[in-house]
């Protein structure tokens, strides 16, 4: 449970509280009340006449529905390649940790009411795969703990990674998440009753939806049937199915995350373009894009005099794609460098109390940075940086202070936001 939840919790115990001691005191002066007349033989002053009180008449008041403001927090593509992995071993007791990865996004995410992120990869165990990164990633169990303890809730899981471990790895991995208690959009360990995640947010009703474009030519590692019903790819009918289903269960607000575009491009295709203007036309109200492992333009649309929001791509969250990664591989430092940059999308939702309307209040970006570095025992660590908050800090070297500010300009650029 995140703090304002729990904060809620604690207010609503003590307004309990109160109308309890309230029930109490009134029951205690009627007793009394009622004691003295009884045992008025006993008393020495003689009794007064005293003109009876009225029974309290309660008036029934007209319920109030207040207002509900929840936030949001969306961020882009979590994926682990080896030197993460290695990095998060320990020798002595053989066991990994991940959590050293989050420590200083943790905050941020677990003060959202509901956290979301792409998981882009598998945890399928390592009978029949290794732990291994790209191009078939299979990362330990051990980082759903972590993700889970850095304060999210739901994990998109339809990627061009999803099959990376087959069907027995898409499985699993969905299962590993659901059994931390997050919840998993866009894969499924079988047949779903409906592809739509809803969820109640604080009394506000969120539907998710989730789709891939591409899965890597590894289509055909599953029958017809189970792409079919699996593993959700973007398909124009089932979409609006899926949108016609989250109206039906009367979704507040209807978020539809994808996994689309080109890697390594800034700007969106005219592909993501056309099926953003698609969902929003039937009803989607925030589309969160992922893939590209950097950031692409966001922006706020205006449908049927609605505001609609759509985040072309959220950029890498954890990885350990970067400029010395990637150059050795044929990559220009100029394409590169983006691919350390992330972002915090932190959204925030009202539902009128009196009309029951619903919309985006506030749309607030947190960009993020990742470190790459040694530890003291000589391990390599990568650590997520919400830049704002480290670029004066002392823990921070020069080198990296540096790439964080040309990091924190280009996402707000992006962002469209100052
Ligand atoms: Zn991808």
């Amino acid at each position: 449970m995140n703090r304002k939840k729990r904060l809620r919790k604690k207010r609503l115990r003590a307004s309990l509280l109160g109308l309890i001691v309230i029930i109490g005191i009134t029951a205690a002066s009627f007793a009394v009340r009622g004691l003295g007349s009884e045992n008025k033989n006993n008393e020495e002053k003689p009794p007064k006449e005293q003109p009876q009180e009225e029974p309290v008449k309660e008036e029934p008041k007209p319920e109030v529905i207040h207002d509900i403001t929840i936030n949001i927090k969306a961020t882009g593509d979590i994926m682990f390649h080896p030197s993460q992995i290695d990095g998060a071993y320990d020798a002595e007791t053989k066991t990994y940790d991940f959590h050293n990865s989050f420590k200083a996004v943790k905050d941020i995410l677990s003060d959202a009411d509901l956290a979301i992120a792409n998981f882009e990869g598998t945890t399928a165990g390592n009978e029949v795969y290794s732990y291994q990164g790209y191009p078939l990633f299979n990362a330990p169990d051990e980082v759903l703990d972590a993700i889970k303890d850095a304060g999210f809730d739901v994990l998109s899981t339809a990627n061009n990674h999803s099959l990376d471990t087959r069907k027995a790895g898409l499985i699993r991995t969905v299962q590993q998440i659901n059994v931390r208690g997050m919840d998993s959009i866009g894969t499924y360990v079988e047949k779903p009753q409906t592809r739509v995640l809803i969820k109640d947010v604080q009394g506000i009703k969120v539907a998710f939806l989730s789709y891939t474009e591409m899965l890597n030519g590894l289509d055909s590692v599953m029958s017809p049937e189970d792409l079919d019903t699996l593993i959700n790819i973007i398909d124009e009918t089932k979409m609006k199915e899926d949108i016609a289903y989250a109206k039906e269960q009367k979704a507040d607000v209807i978020i539809a995350v994808l996994h689309w575009g080109n890697e390594y491009a800034r700007a969106q295709t005219a592909t993501q373009e056309a099926v953003a203007d698609m969902l929003f036309t039937e009803g989607a109200d925030i589309i969160l894009g992922s893939h590209p492992h950097v950031i692409q333009p966001a922006k706020t649309l205006e449908y049927g005099g609605k505001t609609k929001f759509v985040a072309y791509s959220m950029g890498n969250f954890l990885s350990n794609q970067r400029v010395e990664t990637l150059v050795p591989y044929g990559m220009t430092e100029e394409v590169s460098k983006y691919t350390e940059d992330g972002v915090v999308i932190d959204i925030e939702i009202e539902k009128k109390g009196e009309t029951g309307e619903v919309s985006i209040k506030k749309i607030e970006y947190i960009p993020l940075w990742v470190y790459k570095g040694k530890t003291a025992d000589g391990g390599t660590e990568h650590v997520v940086y919400p830049i704002m908050e480290y670029i004066e800090s002392k823990d921070v070297d020069a080198n990296s202070k540096t790439r964080m500010n040309r990091s924190y300009s280009d996402t707000m650029a992006q962002m469209n936001a100052e």
